[in-house]
């Protein structure tokens, strides 16, 4: 017993000791001349004037000790100008590095709303790596399909998660009312799962000037029931008045890019329609997102009194 207890304290004070010397020789034996690293999201930031800008995505790491960041500098999102921030990291040791964001406070030439169908996918995750380098939020119009964790990080980063029915099939959707609005419910319940909001945008597969519908509603004219039936339910459905041409026609990054920029909607509002499915379409992504930058747009995520870009219904 005895013995037990004097061999815990020796290892117990041998560990104390070697904390100490851990810390004097990180201290003072070897000097730290190395600075923390920092790295910057987004060196550009576009912001309408009027609006609010939320400070974040920037990061510090020293391989020696905790890492300190102070801020400089003010944004006045109500006065039109460049306002640039100073991120300053600093470690215990005293090294610090610098990096420096540029606010721009413009009156901005439209604005933006990227949209994505059909996920998540395989190339969701990618895609939102790339929308957290910008800070730019999205729209995500997503199925029964995918992983849960993707919708989760999707809502979790701060985008608008949409419904865009659980199938996506249209031979069963478009049959009738009641099956539509039982596989839109699905998706909703998915949806409320993870992220626990009840979630009323929406898009129509196909978006609601479809004719592929025609096809399976034996004449009936679903659309137009459709577009009422899900007003009178407390949803809002979105479609689109720029299209990136992935669903046919763009067949790479190239097009899919030079589709977007040349519809954009100069003084109003751009809803772009992509989708995460396609992995040329979500690696035009960054392209599309600095060209509007540099452009002088702005990015925001759909909600329920955003413009719609409403097709108009043809069956
Ligand atoms: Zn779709």
């Amino acid at each position: 017993m005895a013995v037990t207890v004097i061999t815990a304290l020796c290892c117990g004070l041998f560990f104390v000791a070697g904390i100490i010397m851990d810390n004097f020789f990180a201290f003072y034996s070897v000097p730290d001349e190395t600075p923390p690293t920092i790295t910057i999201n987004n060196e550009t930031v576009n912001i309408a004037v009027g609006g609010k800008y939320e400070d974040g995505g920037v990061e510090a790491y020293d391989d020696r000790t905790e890492v300190a960041i102070t801020t400089e500098g003010t944004v006045d999102t109500n006065t039109i100008g460049e306002y640039v921030l100073k991120y300053i990291a600093t470690d215990e040791h005293g090294n610090s590095s610098e990096a420096t964001r540029t606010v721009k406070v413009i009156q901005p030439r439209g604005i933006i709303y990227l949209t994505f169908d059909d996920g998540p996918g395989e190339y969701t995750a990618t895609l939102l790596d790339v929308l957290k380098k910008y800070n730019v939020k999205a729209t995500f119009f997503v199925t029964g399909h995918g992983s849960d964790d993707l919708i989760v990080r999707e809502y979790n980063e701060g985008h608008t998660v949409a419904l865009h029915t659980f199938s996506h099939n249209y031979a069963a959707i478009y049959q009738s009312v009641d099956a539509f609005l039982s596989d839109l419910y699905s998706v909703q319940n998915r949806v409320k799962n993870l992220t626990g909001q009840t979630v009323t945008l929406m898009r129509f597969p196909g978006g609601s000037s479809n004719t592929i519908s025609a096809l399976y509603d034996g004449g009936t004219r679903i659309m137009s029931r459709l577009v009422d039936e899900v007003t009178a339910r407390g949803f809002t459905y979105f479609d689109w008045n720029v299209s990136s041409g992935d669903a046919g026609g763009a067949v790479n990054s190239d097009e899919v890019f030079a589709r977007t920029v040349t519809q954009l909607k100069d003084g109003g509002a751009s809803i772009v329609l992509q989708h995460d499915i396609k992995d040329f379409s979500v690696a035009a992504v960054e392209r599309i997102i600095q060209h509007c930058l540099a452009n002088g747009y702005v990015f925001d995520k759909l909600d329920a009194n955003s413009f719609a870009a409403h097709h108009g219904v043809n069956n």
